[in-house]
C-alpha cells in the first residue's frame, strides 16, 4: 500500500484513521539557495525526508501517511535580493498550516507530526501546535531534520564553523545524496559566515539557543549563500540521511506509542 496520503481513496483513510495512523506533514520552501542549488531545496528535502521516514516507520509496523509536501512559506525580505524566494506572510502560512492540520483532526488523525525543514518557519510552526492543541485538544509535534542530524553531521562535516547556515556544506551534501541537480563548479566559500557566538543558535543548529537574533542581515552576502558548501559530497549526505532517519524513527515510535491518558 502507498505511504503516500493523497493516493488513498476515503475509505483507505477511514480505516488509517481507525488505526490511528501517524501523518507527517513536510513543510518546506522555494526561496533562493546560491548559485548551485535549485530554489526548490528545502521542499525536495522536506520531500524525501517525510518519505524516508514514512517508509522506515511502516517497515517498522507503525502505520504511518505522509502528506503532499507544503512547497511554499516565508522567507525573510533579505533572502529576496535573489530571484526564486516566495514570500508567504507569516499570519497567511501559520493559518494555511492550522487549516490543513484541523482538516486532519476532524478526520479523526491524532498522531500528526511536522517536518520543518527551513529554518524561518520554526517559530510559526510552534504557535500552530498551540494553536490546535487549544482548539482541538490535539497534540501535534514538530521537528526538523538539520536539529535531528545535529550530532551526526557534527561528527563526519568537513566544513568550518559558519559553513552550513544556508546553501552550505549540509544542505548540498544531501542534495548531492539524493541525487538532484547541484552544479558543483558554482561553489564557492566567499559567504561562509564569519559571525559567531555562544549565545545564538549557529550552523550546528543545537548549539546555544540563548539568545535568539536574527542574523541575516550582519552579513552580506554576494551569492545568495551562507555558509561553505565547497566540501560538501554525496557520503557526507548520506551519514546525514542516516542521522535524521535514525533519530526520527526512534521519536516518532515513541510520539505514537505514548497513550494520551499517559
Ligand atoms: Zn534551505
Amino acid at each position: 500500500m502507498s505511504i503516500n496520503f493523497a493516493d488513498q481513496t476515503w475509505p483507505q483513510l477511514q480505516r488509517a484513521v481507525e488505526a490511528n495512523t501517524l501523518i507527517f506533514l513536510p513543510i518546506g520552501q522555494v526561496e533562493e539557495h546560491g548559485r548551485h542549488l535549485p530554489v526548490s531545496t528545502d521542499a525536495t528535502i522536506a520531500s524525501a525526508v517525510g518519505k524516508a521516514l514514512a517508509e522506515s516507520l511502516t517497515d517498522e509496523g507503525v502505520p504511518t501517511l505522509v502528506m503532499p509536501t507544503l512547497w511554499t512559506g516565508y522567507s525573510t525580505k533579505e533572502m529576496a535580493r535573489w530571484p526564486g524566494t516566495m514570500r508567504v506572510r507569516p499570519q497567511v502560512l501559520t493559518d494555511l498550516i492550522y487549516d490543513v492540520c484541523a482538516s486532519l483532526v476532524q478526520m479523526g488523525f491524532r498522531k500528526i507530526i511536522l517536518l520543518n525543514c527551513h529554518g524561518h518557519h520554526t517559530g510559526i510552526l510552534r504557535v500552530v501546535v498551540r494553536r490546535i492543541s487549544d482548539d482541538c485538544g490535539v497534540y501535534m509535534a514538530m521537528f526538523s531534520p538539520a536539529t535531528l542530524s545535529a550530532k551526526g553531521y557534527d561528527e563526519v562535516r568537513k566544513s568550518e564553523r559558519g559553513g552550513s547556515i544556508h546553501g552550505g556544506e549540509w544542505e548540498t551534501a544531501l542534495m548531492l545524496h539524493l541525487g538532484e541537480p547541484v552544479d558543483m563548479s558554482q561553489v564557492t566559500r566567499e559567504d561562509v559566515m564569519r559571525y559567531h557566538s555562544d549565545f545564538v543558535a549557529g550552523d550546528n543548529f543545537t548549539g546555544s539557543q540563548k539568545v535568539f537574533w536574527s542574523t541575516w542581515g550582519i552579513q552580506k552576502s554576494r551569492t545568495g549563500i551562507y555558509g561553505d558548501p565547497t566540501m560538501a559530497t554525496a557520503e557526507t549526505g548520506k551519514a546525514i540521511m542516516e542521522a535524521i532517519l535514525k533519530e526520527g524513527v526512534a521519536f516518532a515510535k515513541e510520539y505514537w506509542t505514548v497513550s494520551e491518558d499517559g
